[in-house]
């Protein structure tokens, strides 16, 4: 609390005086300091009020979670080879992503230590024929796949799908999920991200964890939603539907109220 006058502001003028000038509470402006500071075109401000358009412009913003249990993507190739000449996959349900479908069929996946049933086929088919494994699945096969973006599988490892109609050697496309969250722009917006950025975010509940480094992709055909696979979830007690709490971006976390 104090009274500031012009000749303080003389004072204080030699080294920088802030734009807006903030006033404490209870802080009062003689009408000659009031003046000095017009005159310079420095805007006055309580302090309190000066708070409140960050905080307004930073709400509490959460994600919903989708865990990924294993699953692989075919090429149109690879579905004929493991189903037969001209074969439709057939949709079961839709999933979060628009126009993204988990698929009746199931497939074999076969490596050198083990292998495991019924791992369900995503659709539509695509580019390029890619398996998505859990590190404990890895482990159970005997393929130590990197953690990598979905697309980015040059030098990553192969095993064998396996269907009653047929089977497919694949020589590359086995990773392990890199966690990652999916927007629409205008999500991107709301959220003030880019494709790109990275997000930090904070689980609730009994086992709280933090994940620090999550990769946002942005596109007009995504839904907002938090992938991660199935070891992830299972270590935070995250379950599909659950919702995450953004806590920063960037490698930056936000000042905010409620935190
Ligand atoms: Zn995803």
């Amino acid at each position: 609390m104090a009274v500031i006058t012009e000749t303080s502001l003389r004072a204080m003028h030699k080294s920088g005086i802030p734009n807006p000038f903030l006033l404490e509470k209870g802080d009062k402006l003689t009408p000659a300091a009031a003046d000095f500071l017009k005159g310079r075109g420095i805007e006055v401000k309580s302090s309190e009020e000066h708070l409140q358009p960050a905080v307004q412009s930073q709400p509490e913003r959460y994600i919903p979670v989708g865990v990924s249990n294993r699953h692989v993507h075919l090429s149109p190739e690879d579905v004929e080879a493991l189903f037969g000449p001209g074969y439709q996959l057939t949709p079961l349900r839709e999933l979060s992503q628009p126009g993204q479908f988990a698929c009746q069929e199931t497939v074999t996946i076969v490596g050198p230590k083990g292998s495991i049933h019924g791992v369900r086929i995503l659709g539509p088919a695509r580019g390029a024929t890619q398996v998505e494994i859990s590190r404990t699945d890895g482990f159970q096969l005997g393929v130590h796949a990197p953690v990598r973006m979905s697309g980015d599988i040059e030098g990553t490892p192969g095993l064998v799908l396996v269907t009653a109609k047929g089977s497919r050697i694949l020589e590359k496309g086995v990773i392990v999920a890199k966690r990652h969250v999916h927007m629409s722009e205008a999500e991107a917006q709301e959220y003030q991200v880019q494709d790109g950025d990275t997000l930090i975010l904070e689980t609730t509940g009994e086992r709280p964890i933090i994940y620090p480094d999550v990769v946002v992709r942005v596109n007009p055909r995504f839904a907002l939603d938090f992938h991660v696979d199935l070891d992830e979830g299972n270590a935070a007690n995250l379950k599909t539907g659950d919702r995450v709490k953004v806590i920063g971006k960037n490698g930056q976390l936000y000042t905010r109220q409620g935190r």
